[in-house]
């Protein structure tokens, strides 16, 4: 569900004639050997496509409107391996409509003290270009990225890969959308929003559909495909029956796979990749769909509950950046405020994401005092350690605002045989009273997107990419 286009990205070096015909041919066989080598690296998930040299404005311009019409291709990355006269760049910057990464580097890595001569300098004065076209690229008010150093380092192909990552999710955008079954839970300000102005800022198409649409194609689920999915949830899962019945947790167990295949067919139908539902609609369905919800996460679809649709598209968008590894909708759920202890509980009532468990997640069937609809199935498991973001996104009338922050995420410390859900543990870096002070203060909302996987500087760069507002809690 989550395959994206076979993105590549397209890679030039920019000079002029002033070196000679010689020369030119050496920068072009130069990209070459860098664009096999970055390819060959191994450290980026996208292929890099060279398109050799470019020297004249014609050129360039004719080239950025081939890289517009490309579906194909998410981004531009430019090499300036010597002084290329920026004016050459205007035209073409300024038609270009995708992420452009201006890779700030020297062909060589050293200074050859020994053998050093103006023919050197020719083919290698970059420390020249990048600052005529850093110039041009700042005076036209590009939001472009910038990665410096040695091409063939490590670190700086760990910067293009994620780099490249950002601008697939920020392509990809473009193709979110959202169904929304049901409106957003009455009474709640932040999950509202202005979804014409989402579509204009962040691509996101977001559509109402009717819960009693969606109950027709459930109902209608051939029962041997309900069969299919029964055997594989008991290959992945434990079915932990509880104080149930064993055919009452079956029948809620069957009722929530029929759920899942349903919307997904809905989904998939109609062309949706992302979704959200309100506990307070749901006629016509015999649960809220918990362990429904949580398989679609799983497969890659974007959800939030409570008719959340800005989270549904967040989540969809930030699974896409992080190829579905640990990225999940999340909630503030409650607070540990001790001493040493300080963090944020985080869990929903059903519907969190299980490619965040630590443990074999457990299938259990329990009442939800919410809704007042039959005791759904759910997985239950613990979350994990390790360093991760918390992201979240509010409307504010002037624009879409993104808020984040780093975080230490834990297991919970114990148990809940009371409160059955699954749980994640985390701390603001910057610590809970501090995190938690200036994410309200900004306006940021209790569910969020929490990634064990995403760098703070991929959310920079998305927000920039999309000029976005931005706060950085670190
Ligand atoms: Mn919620």
């Amino acid at each position: 569900m989550l395959e994206t286009k076979n993105y590549e990205f397209w890679f030039v070096a920019g000079s002029q004639f002033l070196y000679g015909e010689e020369t030119l041919k050496e920068v072009a066989r130069d990209v070459e050997d860098m664009t096999e080598k970055l390819n060959a690296s191994g450290k980026l998930p996208y292929k890099v496509v060279c398109k050799g040299v470019m020297t004249t404005a014609e050129g360039i311009t004719n080239f950025m409107k081939e890289v517009n019409y490309h579906d194909e291709v998410a981004g531009v990355i430019t090499w300036m391996h010597t002084f290329s006269p920026a004016k050459n760049w205007i035209r073409g910057t300024k038609l270009l409509q995708k992420p452009l990464l201006h890779l700030a580097t020297q062909y060589l890595n050293n200074i050859p003290y020994d053998t050093i001569d103006f023919d050197y300098m020719n083919l290698n004065q970059s420390a020249h270009g990048d600052r005529e076209y850093g110039y041009l690229n700042s005076r036209l008010g590009i939001n472009n990225k910038i990665v410096y150093g040695y091409w063939g380092d490590e670190e700086v192909q760990q910067e293009i890969a994620d780099w490249q990552d950002v601008a697939v999710a920020y392509n990809e955008s473009f193709n979110i959308r959202v169904c929304r079954f049901g409106d957003t839970m009455r009474d709640v300000a932040v999950t509202e929003g202005d979804k014409v102005e989402a579509q204009i800022q962040l691509g996101w198409t977001v559509d109402y559909w009717p819960v009693g649409e969606l109950v027709d194609v459930i109902d209608a689920i051939d029962e041997k495909d309900v069969d299919t999915e029964y055997a594989k949830l008991q290959q992945d899962y434990t079915l932990n029956i509880q104080h149930n019945s064993a055919e009452k947790f079956e029948e809620s167990v069957r009722y929530q796979l029929r759920e899942y295949l349903g919307i997904k067919k809905f989904l998939d139908d109609k062309g949706y990749n992302a979704f959200c539902t309100n506990f307070q609609d749901l006629k016509g369905l015999k649960q809220l769909p918990g362990l429904a919800a949580q398989l679609l996460m799983r497969d890659g679809y974007g959800f939030a509950a409570e008719g959340d649709w800005k989270h549904a598209a967040l989540t969809r968008l930030l699974k896409i950046l992080s190829h579905n590894d640990r990225t999940v909708f999340m909630e503030d759920y409650t607070l540990d405020l001790r001493k040493g202890h300080e963090a944020i509980l985080g869990a929903h009532m059903l519907e969190v994401d299980p490619t965040i468990a630590s443990d074999k997640p457990r299938v259990e069937v329990h009442p939800l005092d919410i809704g007042d609809k039959e005791d759904p199935a759910r997985l239950v498991f613990t979350g994990a350690d390790g360093d991760g973001i918390d992201v979240t996104i509010a409307d504010f009338r002037d624009g879409f605002r993104i808020i984040s922050y780093p975080v230490e995420c834990r297991k919970a410390e114990a148990e809940t045989p009371h409160l059955p859900v699954a749980k994640q543990l985390w701390t603001p870096k910057v610590g809970l009273k501090e995190g938690a002070t200036q994410w309200i203060k900004a306006g940021g909302g209790h569910h969020t997107v929490l990634s064990f996987t995403i760098k703070e500087s991929q959310i920079h760069d998305l927000a920039m990419m999309f000029g976005t507002d931005l706060v950085e809690i670190c």
